[in-house]
């Protein structure tokens, strides 16, 4: 005789709510109620059936487990007669943990079963430190002497976390698994123990520095080597420089992110810099020699050649940024920025005025160039 679906006894649907399966359940017991059936014989196991089914669909955790497993959730060692109902609950909840253990053996892996105090030593946090550091420093590199706030392991307790530098025992509540099991019902339900909080072992006098922690809050210096060529968002690990573990298990890591500050001169983009120079409206037309400030504290001198515009960009070789992995460092560009003359003296304008003359001269294009500027702006008008 094959089980009826749960759903199909209650005469409601799959997708019923608790209200809908509790109502299906009311008219099923009314229909089937024994004091109504007597002369039905077939009524009092329907009735327990209908318990039954009512049983596990009232309760959210064993109706996804029927919905997602059937009836193969809770029949585990009934095959046989498998009269509904008829083994009572204790079978159902001993065949039912049977199929538990093997979901927990599936789900949790190799966490179980691997002897007591398997979380006896809880690996550290991984910390995370923001470091700044000016374009120059990321050129060059720098040995920096940080202060990273962490959790050390105590010095009192040596990390174990007792008082009298007692071993731990193993907790009784959990005999060491960190995990307790509770019959509930049909289920049995894995937990973190509550005595020992899922470390497998109590403390019985616990070290009063640290509560029992074997770890406490510090401010620790720590010096960092910071590569040449580092950008915005380079992050630096530091193996084992995290926080320390519980109980004197292993640190944690730190990383360090890096973010370098904006340069008043130059723009970088990966290994490149760029930069402005501003040059005389003279040099720019006579063309000449330029200083420019360079990112290792220099200077390197630039041609410029005679009739340069305002925008034209130069190439510095090798005058950039280093990579931060391999060989290789990038270059520096500058752009000329023409400067007009402001402030001028009478002489200065008297020149000006004399080269503007010589220019109109000496270059009729430039005349007809604003006349015809002008004529468009006149036809704007117009
Ligand atoms: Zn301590
Ligand atoms: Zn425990």
């Amino acid at each position: 005789m094959s089980k009826r679906d749960y759903y199909d006894v209650l005469g409601i649907s799959k997708g019923a709510s608790a209200d809908e399966i509790k109502k299906g359940y009311r008219t099923k017991a009314k229909e089937l109620h024994p004091d109504r059936n007597s002369d039905n014989p077939k009524a009092e196991d329907q009735f327990k059936e209908a318990n039954e089914a009512h049983e596990i669909l009232k309760d959210p955790e064993k109706k996804a487990a029927y919905d997602r497993y059937g009836h193969a959730a809770f029949e585990g060692g009934m095959g046989g007669g498998g009269r509904p109902g008829g083994g009572g609950q204790g079978d159902f909840s001993s065949a039912f943990s049977d199929v538990f253990d093997d979901l927990f053996g599936d789900f949790m892996g190799g966490q179980r079963g691997g002897g007591g105090g398997r979380n006896r030593a809880a690996r550290g946090s991984d910390l995370r430190f923001n470091l700044r550091v000016s374009l120059e420093d990321a050129f060059s590199g720098l040995q920096k002497t940080i202060n990273v706030p962490t959790a050390v392991n105590c010095s009192s307790c040596e990390g174990t976390g007792a008082d009298d530098g007692a071993e731990p025992t193993g907790c009784p509540t959990c005999s060491g698994m960190g995990k307790v099991r509770a019959q509930q019902g049909f289920f049995t339900v894995e937990r973190t123990c509550p005595t020992c909080s899922g470390m497998g072992q109590i403390i019985k006098n616990p070290c009063s520095s640290c509560a029992g922690q074997g770890r406490v809050e510090k401010e620790r210096a720590l010096s960092v080597n910071i590569p040449a060529g580092v950008e915005t968002g380079t992050r630096i690990r530091l193996s084992g420089e995290g926080e320390a573990g519980m109980r004197g298990g292993p640190s944690g890591d730190l990383y360090i992110f890096i973010e370098v500050a904006k340069h008043k001169l130059f723009e970088r983009e990966g290994a490149n810099l760029f930069c402005n120079v501003p040059v005389s409206m003279s040099s720019a037309a006579l063309g000449g020699d330029i200083e420019v400030p360079t990112i290792d504290g220099g200077r390197s001198r630039v041609k410029i050649p005679a009739g340069s515009q305002s925008g034209r960009q130069m190439r510095l070789r090798a005058k950039g940024m280093p990579a931060l992995r391999g060989a290789g460092t990038g270059d520096m560009f500058i752009e000329l920025a023409v400067e007009t003359p402001v402030n001028l003296t009478s002489r200065q304008k008297e020149l000006l005025m004399e080269f503007e003359d010589l220019s109109e001269d000496n270059n009729p294009e430039s005349k007809s160039f604003f006349s015809s500027v002008k004529s468009f702006w006149d036809g704007m008008k117009g």
